[in-house]
């Protein structure tokens, strides 16, 4: 039988590209699926604690195996923002064009464009925490380009690539993905701990 985990988000793309490196052993469900209809705040400054915090909400209210995931988008020139306020960035009402707009016109004078994705999983497994972080580096692009994939990705070509990652489907994406990166090694802990749990 398959090991289930909540997914403590209702972000659809994050549990979409997520269940497309997760494999057959385990299966996610959103926070919707499971009947919990919360919005978890994040009210922290780092990825870490944001993340920790929504699956320790998570596993308060249902005693269940959970995990959560954070990201960011850092940029060098601007010292690391948005970065934990990446969903927020351009204010209260902020959606991925304004935010997108809010990095572009930040940057329109600035020749370093280097910026990194960054990913924290934070999981409850058996009542004990881990966590697991993945990034990908690239740069900012000087105009928006593509239409799949979600938040700042019209924006972001990795490294190693000319596109942006809204410019790639979602297995080229997977081959940079900071999110990507970080669920190996979710999957990579959850196989070993499944087999002791086997033996
Ligand atoms: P949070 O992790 O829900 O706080 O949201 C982080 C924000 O970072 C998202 O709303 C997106 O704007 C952005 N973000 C995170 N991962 C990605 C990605 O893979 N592509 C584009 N934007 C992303």
């Amino acid at each position: 039988m398959k090991k289930q985990f909540i997914f403590a988000s209702n972000n659809k793309n994050k549990a979409e590209e997520i269940r497309s490196v997760l494999g057959d052993e385990f299966r996610i469900i959103t926070l919707k699926e499971a009947g919990i209809h919360i919005d978890i705040p994040e009210p922290y400054f780092t990825l870490e604690e944001n993340a920790a915090h929504k699956a320790r909400t998570i596993f308060q209210l249902t005693g269940e195996n959970c995990f959560s995931e954070d990201s960011g988008l850092e940029i060098e020139a601007l010292g690391g923002r948005p970065g934990v306020h990446s969903a927020r960035y351009s204010g209260a009402e902020a959606n991925s064009e304004s935010n997108m707009q809010k990095v572009l016109s930040e940057l329109s004078e600035i020749e370093n464009r280097k910026a990194q994705f960054k990913t924290v999983i934070f999981l409850i497994l058996n009542e004990k925490e881990y966590h697991f972080e993945g990034i990908c580096t690239g740069i900012i692009a000087k105009e928006k380009a593509g239409e799949k994939g979600f938040g700042y990705d019209p924006i972001f070509i990795p490294d190693g690539n000319t596109k942006t990652f809204a410019e790639m489907d979602m297995t080229e994406k997977n081959k940079y993905s900071h999110r990507k990166k970080a669920t190996a090694k979710l999957i990579e802990f959850l196989n070993q701990e499944t087999s002791h749990e086997k033996k």
